[in-house]
């Protein structure tokens, strides 16, 4: 089989998998680490400094509000003013280095809580403090790896919240930061990374390895079994070991392995029974008629019987494997009508005359009154003689037969006994199976293929009949089937 593109094995797709879901890994360690730091840093700095304010705010009119400041901005690393309308201090705290607020004149203090009055209560204001402010500063004249001219920069914070006391007069809580710049925390932490990258890109590489072998190895080795099974080989010795997929698997496969080998033994037994089972009648027709060419003498009807009887018998046969791989083809229809049972059972126990009379049987009929059935008229008489007929050759040395039909409800049931071996219980199952035979030697008069009983288990599935065998070993067999009873039809007297 050619595939029409190259597939990767399992072992190169996870290997492959693994590296790049490491590859995806330091990635976003890389994004979030280094790239996106300064402004995650920045927007979670200004989120504090909002909330500080806003807790201040609740607790404005609290007459120990300058604990809380104080400690709110040393917490925070901010400072805090608190002051009232006409601009004197309600609360400070002074924490920071190079705070301005604190260092402002009046009017520019009242100029931030003017601009949160305009603002709907907050005002936030960010500029720049310029880290080094010497122009002579140009990395470009220095070797080695030197800070760029604006690297550094510090970013100045200012956040005014206006807010009402209780007494109605209005109050501003002004608060000051800086974010410091996250350039040396970057480097420290991109030497990290790179650390880190180097140890998860060999880990993951020999993980994957590693992973990639144990995984794939009871694969690779149940497809290796496989195409040995593909190949004949139905040893069930597929290894339910690996883990649990791998072991239902291998469970299925042995399975299959077991069946297909049922199947090779079925088909080797067809071929060696219906090969017998052909050549017997056909060197029969075939010596006959040469003796017929070749003896004058011997042109007689009697052997020219014999070659129309055994031609009977072959045409028999290839009725019977033909009729049988119709019925599990499930191409076989039902022909339903209403007829005698009783009837059609003496007609057949008539055909078996010369056998009584030439060979000494005793076919016994226990009838009782005529019963009606609503069936396939065919198929069950099929029932009936394949019945019969094994009933006749494997029955004991006295060659009786009994038929018995006994009507039990809406049913009647059907039994035919013979007196012989029996089949032992452990081979019961298997009898109605397709060219199943307990004694596997041509011994008896009549031979079979194996096919009758599971052309009448075809048969009397289709009728949807129960039937059953009941047999001990030396006390012969009953086999039977029950089919319902029908009305006797008007026409019938
Ligand atoms: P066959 O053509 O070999 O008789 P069947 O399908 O009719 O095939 O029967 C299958 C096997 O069941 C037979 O080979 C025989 O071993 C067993 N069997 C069937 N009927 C009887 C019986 N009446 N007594 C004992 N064994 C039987």
């Amino acid at each position: 089989m050619k595939l029409k593109k190259p597939l990767l094995g399992i072992k190169w797709n996870l290997f492959l998998s693994f590296v790049l879901f490491s590859a995806i890994l330091l990635v976003l360690l890389w994004l979030f680490q280094i790239v996106f730091l300064d402004s995650f840093y920045r927007e979670i700095k200004i989120n504090a400094i909002k909330s500080t304010a806003e807790t201040i705010v609740n607790n404005i009119d609290n007459e120990d509000l300058p604990t809380l400041v104080e400690r709110m901005a040393q917490n925070n690393d901010i400072c805090i003013l608190v002051l009232d309308e006409d601009g004197s201090e309600i609360a400070s705290a002074d924490v920071l280095q190079g705070c301005i607020i604190h260092h402002m004149q009046a009017d520019g203090l009242y100029k931030y809580f003017q601009a949160a009055r305009d603002n709907g209560g907050s005002y936030l204001e960010r500029f720049n403090l310029q880290a080094f402010q010497n122009d002579r500063y140009d990395p470009n004249k220095f070797l080695d790896r030197v800070p760029p001219k604006d690297e550094g920069r510090m970013d100045m914070i200012i956040y005014a919240r206006s807010v009402s006391l209780a007494d109605g007069a209005q109050a501003v809580v002004l608060l000051n930061s800086v974010l410091t710049p996250v350039v040396s925390t970057v480097d420290t932490l991109r030497t990290q990374l790179f650390y880190i990258s180097a140890i998860l890109i060999l880990l993951s590489l020999a993980m994957a390895l590693l992973l990639s072998k144990r995984i794939s190895r009871p694969i690779i080795r149940i497809n290796n079994r496989s195409k040995e099974l593909a190949q004949g080989n139905y040893q069930p010795n597929f290894e339910t070991s690996g883990y649990k997929e791998i072991a239902e698997l291998a469970d299925s496969l042995n399975h299959a392995a077991v069946e297909l080998d049922k199947v090779e033994t079925l088909r080797r037994e067809l071929i060696a029974n219906v090969s017998h089972d052909l050549r017997t009648p056909l060197t029969m027709i075939s010596g006959y008629a040469e003796v017929m060419r070749d003896l004058p003498g011997e042109n007689n009807p009697d052997n020219v019987q014999v070659i129309i009887d055994e031609a009977r018998r072959l045409a028999g046969l290839v009725n019977d494997i033909l009729d049988l791989s119709k019925l599990q083809s499930g191409a076989q229809k039902l022909n339903p009508a209403t007829y005698n049972l009783t009837h059609s059972i003496r007609t057949i126990l008539g055909r078996y005359v010369k056998l009584i009379d030439q060979e000494g049987y005793v076919l016994n009929f226990e009838a009782g009154q005529d019963v009606f059935v609503r069936a396939d008229q065919r198929r069950i008489d099929q029932v009936l003689y394949n019945l019969i007929n094994n009933a006749i050759s494997y029955t004991g040395p006295d060659k009786r037969v009994a038929v018995r039909q006994a009507i039990a409800g809406n049913r009647v049931r059907i039994e035919i006994t013979d007196s012989g071996e029996g089949i032992p219980a452990e081979q019961l199952p298997y009898i109605w199976d397709r060219y199943y035979k307990v004694d596997k030697t041509h011994r008896r008069a009549v031979v079979g293929t194996g096919l009758g009983l599971s052309i009448v288990k075809g048969a009397l599935e289709l009728h949807q009949a129960p039937f059953g065998v009941d047999s001990k070993p030396g006390e012969g067999s009953t086999f039977w089937f029950e089919l319902n009873i029908a009305e006797k039809p008007e026409d019938e007297d």
